[in-house]
């Protein structure tokens, strides 16, 4: 016997055929109506039952969350609200939900406590659009690199390197805690540890992705990448997905007109095939902000923000001149900002880069040319620096309530700028040989960005906590299922 998909069902045109549903109760109303959840759709279908014919032990039995499998005849629905209905000729239950035990019951819970009960959450219709839209925008990335040319490259997890500057790493080892190898100096012999070394998790993919785009031209990844930083915002994980793109022969031009264009065909791809999930997460946004003051609540809703992105082009402008912008602007002048900007030189915080997104120019922006002191040891050295400030290709894309989700540069090319840049910041030279052949053999211009696939997701669900677009966060302290 196989199933119909509620998708599809809800979809029909020709009634009167016999069909069967498998999924799951949402509520069960008035002893006779079955709204049933499969995950295809956001959507239930409407079954009904014939209670005067049904047992009643087993209309007992459909309670909210249980298991059940009908079959009957696809009727065309009188009922307000739906088009079509099922008319029940058989029920099973599949699976017995106890209704005094099951904690998603059919009213609004916060993502907080959602959130405690990760392994059902994806249950709720919140969930279901969101984890839709991260399957979409997954599937419309490798899209978008297939249709290019670009070649998938899997880099390694497990790292031996410890020099990719990202953050703070996760070691991997399978030393016995309790009886620990030591040299005699006293420090741990990673030499006795299982790779005969000392590895971590990785960062980012980005140094092994430069050696494939030195054969391929333009190559990606789109993998798991761990941070162990410390930081508990809404906005970081311990454990997220980055897409990394590297491309052999682009400068920093390319650059940014890679990743803005990457950024609106994903959106445009969700616009076009998340509309009921997209709809959905609108409607409840509107509906949260309702508790907000009119002045704290967003200009544009989900959708409108979502066409928006796609039909301006991203603000480009330089550090200096982001600079320039932040030091004359009201919050700096009447001392708002935690962080004042006094300097050229200065690290922008979150709070800067959402003022120049949010506030100043009302759309995405694309910063360029920081300051080298700021910014990691391959990013292309400029020439010509202006009052001897020395700055570097990078490209950081920010976001309106997100903040960075690109940050990309142009690497620096040359053999002797790049090996004097890794002596001045310390950086093994030795252990990083292997990276160094590509601007010994045949090195070129090339350029790559890191896209946090999180923040993506973020900002395309309209979700506010990046605890709530990944199913299993892990974050200090939590990593739970
Ligand atoms: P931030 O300053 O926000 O911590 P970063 O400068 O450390 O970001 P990169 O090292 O440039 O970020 O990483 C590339 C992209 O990966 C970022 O633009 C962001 O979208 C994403 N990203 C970085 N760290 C995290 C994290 N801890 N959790 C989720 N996404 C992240
Ligand atoms: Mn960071």
């Amino acid at each position: 016997m196989s199933r119909t998909k509620i998708k599809d069902l809800l979809n029909a045109t020709e009634f009167g055929k016999r069909v069967t549903v498998k999924g799951w109760v949402r509520t069960f109303r008035n002893n006779q109506f079955i709204a049933i959840n499969d995950g295809s759709t956001l959507n239930n279908i409407q079954a009904v039952v014939d209670f005067t014919t049904t047992d009643e032990a087993l209309l007992k039995r459909l309670t909210t969350g249980a298991a059940v499998s009908v079959t009957g005849e696809l009727i065309e629905s009188l009922g307000k609200g739906q088009r079509v209905e099922i008319k029940v000729n058989e029920l099973e239950i599949l699976g017995d939900s106890d209704a005094e035990k099951y904690p998603l019951q059919p009213k609004k819970h916060s993502l907080e406590f959602l959130r405690e009960i990760a392994h059902l959450r994806f249950r709720t219709n919140t969930f279901n659009a969101v984890f839709k839209i991260r399957h979409a925008l997954a599937f419309a990335i490798h899209k978008f690199f297939n249709d290019k040319g670009f070649v998938y490259m899997h880099t390694p997890i497990i790292t031996g390197s410890d020099a990719e500057g990202a953050g703070e790493m996760f070691r991997v080892t399978t030393i016995d805690f309790d009886n620990v190898p030591r040299n005699d100096d006293g420090s741990v012999n990673y030499k006795e540890d299982f790779f005969g070394k000392s590895t971590n998790l990785t960062v980012s993919g980005q140094l092994e992705g430069e050696l494939a785009a030195m054969a391929f031209g333009e190559v990606y990844t789109f993998g798991p990448t761990f941070r162990a930083e410390n930081s508990n915002t809404t906005r970081h994980l311990a454990e997220f997905w980055m897409i990394e793109p590297e491309m052999a022969f682009y400068d920093i031009h390319d650059n940014m007109d890679l990743a803005e264009e990457l950024l609106k065909y994903v959106i445009a791809y969700a616009l076009e095939n998340c509309s009921d999930e997209l709809e959905f997460l609108k409607n409840r946004l509107l509906e949260e902000e309702k508790q907000k003051a009119q002045n704290e609540r967003s200009e544009l809703d989900l959708i409108s923000k979502l066409n928006f992105c796609l039909e301006n082009n991203f603000e480009r402008i330089t550090y200096t001149e982001a600079i320039n912008i932040l030091k004359s602007s009201k919050p700096n002048q009447k001392k708002q900002f935690k962080y004042l900007i006094d300097d050229w030189g200065a690290d922008l915080q979150s709070e800067h880069e959402r003022f120049l997104v949010e506030k100043h120019f009302k759309k995405p922006v694309i910063l360029t040319n920081y300051p080298a002191a700021i910014k990691s040891f391959y990013m292309r050295r400029n020439e010509g620096d202006a009052e001897g400030k020395e700055t570097v290709r990078a490209m950081d894309i920010l976001f309106p309530g997100i903040g960075e989700i690109v940050g990309g540069s142009q690497r620096e090319e040359r053999l002797d700028v790049l090996q004097n840049r890794m002596e001045d910041l310390h950086i093994p030279v030795e252990e990083m040989d292997w990276y160094l052949d590509t601007r010994r053999f045949g090195s070129a211009p090339h350029s790559g960005f890191g896209l946090g696939f999180e923040r993506l997701v973020l900002f395309v669900t309209g979700m506010t906590n990046i605890r709530d677009v990944i199913p299993f966060p892990r974050t200090p302290k939590n990593a739970e299922f």
